[in-house]
C-alpha cells in the first residue's frame, strides 16, 4: 500500500491514544480516532494504545469492533501495538484475565505486568536496529516478551528481552513510543510498515 498521507487510526476506547495522534501527524499521518466500526472503515493502519488491556479486551467486544479488527488484519492492514496494545496482539497472553483476548497477529508471548512490581514503571535509552541516536523509552506496568516465534523480527531489546518488534505490517512495542517527544518509531511504522501492507 501506497498512500501520501495515509489515514491511520487510533483506538480510542481507553488509554494513552492523545500522544499518539501528535505523534503520528508529526510522523506525516492523518491521525483519527476509532471508536466504532463504521470509525475503522475509513483508516489505512492502526494504533493501538497503552491502557488496560483487559478493559480494551471487553470494549472491542461491546463495540463491535474485535470481528472487524480482526478481518482488517487477516487481509494485512498495517497495526502498531504499544504496550496494553502489544498484548492485545499477541498470541500468547499470560497472566490475563481469563476472558481477556487477543487478536494473535504477532508471534510472541507476553507477560502482562512482567517486569514486576518493584519496578513497574521506568525508563531506559534502547538502541534501535537500523538508528544512530538511542530511543527514550518510558515503560509503565509493561508486558515482558517471554518468547517470540521465527517470523519475528526483533529490532529492540533491554536487558536481552526484545521491547520492540514486528511480524509483517504488525509492529509492537512494550514501551510508549507516544511519551519520547521523538516520532522516530511511528514514522518508522508509517513508512516500512504501510508500504507492506
Ligand atoms: N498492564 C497493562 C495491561 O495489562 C498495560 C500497561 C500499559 O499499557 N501502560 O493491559
Amino acid at each position: 500500500m501506497q498512500v501520501a498521507q495515509p489515514v491511520v487510526g487510533v483506538l480510542a476506547l481507553q488509554g494513552a491514544f492523545a500522544a499518539h495522534e501528535l505523534a503520528l501527524a508529526e510522523a506525516g499521518a492523518r491521525p483519527t480516532q476509532v471508536r466504532t466500526p463504521a470509525d475503522l472503515a475509513r483508516v489505512d493502519a492502526l494504533v493501538m494504545p497503552g491502557g488496560e488491556s483487559t478493559t480494551m479486551s471487553k470494549l472491542l467486544e461491546t463495540s463491535g469492533l474485535f470481528d472487524e479488527i480482526k478481518a482488517r488484519l487477516s487481509e494485512g492492514m498495517p497495526v502498531f501495538g504499544t504496550c496494553a496494545g502489544m498484548i492485545l496482539l499477541a498470541t500468547d497472553v499470560r497472566d490475563g484475565r481469563p476472558d481477556q483476548r487477543s487478536f494473535g497477529a504477532i508471534d510472541i508471548a507476553v507477560q502482562r505486568n512482567g517486569y514486576g512490581r518493584q519496578v513497574d514503571s521506568f525508563e531506559t535509552d534502547i538502541h534501535v536496529e537500523g538508528e544512530d541516536v538511542p530511543f527514550h523509552a518510558v515503560f509503565i506496568r509493561a508486558p515482558k516478551v517471554v518468547s517470540v516465534g521465527p517470523a519475528v523480527e526483533v529490532l529492540a531489546v533491554h536487558e536481552d528481552v526484545p521491547v520492540l518488534a514486528c511480524q509483517g505490517a504488525v509492529m509492537v512495542a512494550s514501551f510508549h513510543p507516544e511519551l519520547a517527544g521523538d516520532a522516530r518509531l511511528h514514522h518508522r511504522f508509517l513508512h516500512h510498515h504501510l508500504r507492506r501492507g
